[in-house]
C-alpha cells in the first residue's frame, strides 16, 4: 500500500479531503491529524480511551467508525449483561 504524505497530495485530492478538520469530534473520536491517502483518505484518530487510530474519513462520515474498538467491546459487554 502506498502511503502519501498530507503534503504530497495533488490539489484535487486536498479538496477532496478538506471536508475533514482537525478537531473535528466523530462519537469519540477526535481528528488530531492526516494519517495517509490510500484508495482513501485516512485520519489519525484520538479516542477518549486515549487510543490513537487511523480511520477512514469516509467511516467517519457515514459514522461506522466512532471509537477505536472500545466503544464496541463495551456494548457487546452490556449486550451480554442483560443476556445474563
Ligand atoms: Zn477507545
Amino acid at each position: 500500500m502506498q502511503r502519501i504524505r498530507e503534503a504530497d497530495l495533488t490539489d484535487a485530492a486536498r479538496r477532496k479531503i478538506r471536508k475533514m478538520e482537525v478537531g473535528s469530534k466523530y462519537g469519540r473520536l477526535t481528528i488530531v491529524g492526516f494519517a495517509y491517502l490510500a484508495d482513501r483518505a485516512y485520519w489519525t484518530c484520538e479516542c477518549n480511551c486515549g487510543e490513537t487510530v487511523a480511520v477512514s474519513g469516509h467511516s467517519l462520515a457515514r459514522g461506522s467508525t466512532r471509537s477505536c474498538g472500545c466503544l464496541r467491546s463495551e456494548v457487546l459487554k452490556s449486550y451480554r449483561k442483560r443476556a445474563v
